[in-house]
């Protein structure tokens, strides 16, 4: 479906979890891969199998936190495959102790924000700068549905974040659009990695986050790759500045899909009618007729019975 013979794709963060499959992906596609994160071994493995498909790959560790890291990474990159088409910022950490943010330490939010925002910039402004010199190239950031909205998760670092990889994402969306530079995010909802393994499957997490998901289930890391490939395509040529959710449905449901809906109860024989509440009110306006009413078929007939 995507073709990215002749590109070269950077992706952060791709020792293990979503960038390894992004690494995977890409190189299955046809492009030559620059890859980086800190842990070497896990590296060159997603390396080597990306190797084995056809890929020429550079593996070049790095902390994203680390400016001459950064820099390296890239001018190797270059170096090496003369040139970066398409950047995935993908590099991220979470803290999922459920602290309170009254209570928040600021040494973990700063960690927090400078790998996910600031190690996010990092690059942007990195493979940005030569992507511009080029007159084309495109950006996907790896945001998270914990970006357009607060939640109860105790995660106001790893939120704050991601809220500015958000804004940051549309800002440099529209700064470079002129200028033949796309910058897109994709915010995944809940997915099983290395990040969100513990809670999800350890703690039982899962069956809550589907309840509260429109679909009913966690994602998928597959289902996060192929919008990261889209956006990452010039498929997606008039597409910039944009944040695309993977997420079930959970934004669009703005939290008002939580199992069980109470229409599940309502449409019990045993459902109670509403005991004339407002009383008084003249006229009773039609939505309190019909909740004092009960249920179309159930205590009254449906309209066309
Ligand atoms: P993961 O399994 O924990 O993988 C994180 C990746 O980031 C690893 O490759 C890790 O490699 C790298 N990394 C962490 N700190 C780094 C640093 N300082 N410098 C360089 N690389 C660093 O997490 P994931 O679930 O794949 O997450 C990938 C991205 O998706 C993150 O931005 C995350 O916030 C986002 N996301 C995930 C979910 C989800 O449910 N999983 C949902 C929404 C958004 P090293 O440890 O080897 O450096």
């Amino acid at each position: 479906m995507f073709d990215f013979d002749g590109k070269t794709v950077l992706i952060t963060g791709a020792s293990y979890g979503l960038g390894d499959a992004f690494a995977r992906a890409f190189a299955a596609a046809g492009a030559s891969l620059v890859l980086t994160a800190r842990t070497t071994e896990l590296l060159e493995a997603v390396a080597t199998s990306c190797r084995e498909v056809g890929a020429t790959v550079t593996a070049e560790p790095g902390d994203v936190t680390v400016e001459d890291d950064v820099r390296r990474v890239v001018a190797r990159g270059i170096e090496e495959h003369g040139a970066i088409d398409v950047l995935v910022n993908n590099a991220g950490i979470a803290d999922l102790r459920g602290l309170a943010a009254e209570v928040y330490d600021t040494e973990t939010f700063e960690q927090v924000i400078q790998v996910d925002l600031v190690g996010a910039f990092r690059y942007a402004r990195e493979v940005g700068y030569h992507m511009l010199e080029r007159g084309s190239g495109s950006i996907v950031n790896i945001c998270s549905i914990m970006a357009s909205g607060g939640n109860d998760l105790n995660i106001p670092a790893y939120a704050a974040a991601k809220g500015g990889l958000l804004t940051l994402t549309r800002q440099l969306g529209v700064e470079w659009a002129d200028r033949g530079v796309r910058v897109n995010s994709v915010s995944p909802g809940f997915i099983v990695t290395e990040m969100t393994r513990a809670p999800l499957e350890m703690m039982g997490m899962t069956s809550y986050i589907a309840s509260r998901t429109p679909m009913r289930r966690v994602g998928e890391v597959h289902e996060i790759v192929a919008p990261v490939l889209f956006l990452a395509s010039d498929l997606a040529s008039y597409i910039t500045g944009v944040d695309l959710l993977v997420d079930g449905g959970t934004n669009a449901s703005r939290g008002y899909a939580q199992v069980m809906p109470i229409h599940y109860e309502w449409n019990k024989d045993t459902a109670p009618r509403v005991p004339g509440w407002y009383e008084g009110l003249t006229p009773r306006p039609a939505w309190l007729q019909a909740l004092e009413a009960g249920i179309p078929g159930l205590h009254y007939p449906m309209p066309d019975a």
